[in-house]
């Protein structure tokens, strides 16, 4: 079993989403371990999105998820990782996310595309540390 973690950013806090996202993963069959509502401080987006630190769209995407209330959960399961990705989808949401997945159904551009996931075991320890230190591993 694996864990993740999953973000629903202030755009789907925004439109109403949320109920959606977590009804998804649960449908899956993906456990909820941990899961909150909370302001992202710079700080936090910073560390978070290092990785893109110094490409164009680096300031505005921490303005957007610094913008507004985001989910934030730990969620479980057997390959949890890519099973989350799989119902995300692309991070673009047209041209690369597939229709029936969350940002193929429900996303239009590719800074608003509505959740994160981590994209690897790697990024999911760095991430699940940052967002929730105090969760054993
Ligand atoms: P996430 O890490 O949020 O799950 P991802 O792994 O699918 O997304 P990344 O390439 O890591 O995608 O990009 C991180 C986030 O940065 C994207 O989810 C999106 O919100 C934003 N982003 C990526 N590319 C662009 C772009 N060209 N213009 C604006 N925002 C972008």
């Amino acid at each position: 079993s694996e864990r993740t973690l999953v973000l629903i950013k202030p755009d789907g806090v925004e439109r109403g989403l949320v109920g959606e996202v977590i009804g998804r993963i649960e449908r899956k069959g993906l456990k909820l371990v941990e899961m909150d509502l909370r302001r992202v401080d710079r700080k936090l987006a910073e560390q978070h999105y290092a990785e893109h630190d110094g490409k164009p769209f680096f300031e505005s995407l921490l303005e957007f998820i610094t913008s507004g209330p985001v989910v934030a959960a730990v969620v479980e399961g057997p390959h949890a990782i890519s099973a989350f990705r799989q119902l995300a989808g692309g991070t673009d949401p047209v041209g690369k996310a597939a229709p029936g997945s969350l940002r193929g159904d429900y996303g239009l551009e590719v800074q608003y595309n509505l959740v994160h996931g981590s994209d690897s075991v790697e990024s999911a320890e760095r991430e699940l540390k940052l967002w929730f230190p105090e969760l054993q591993a």
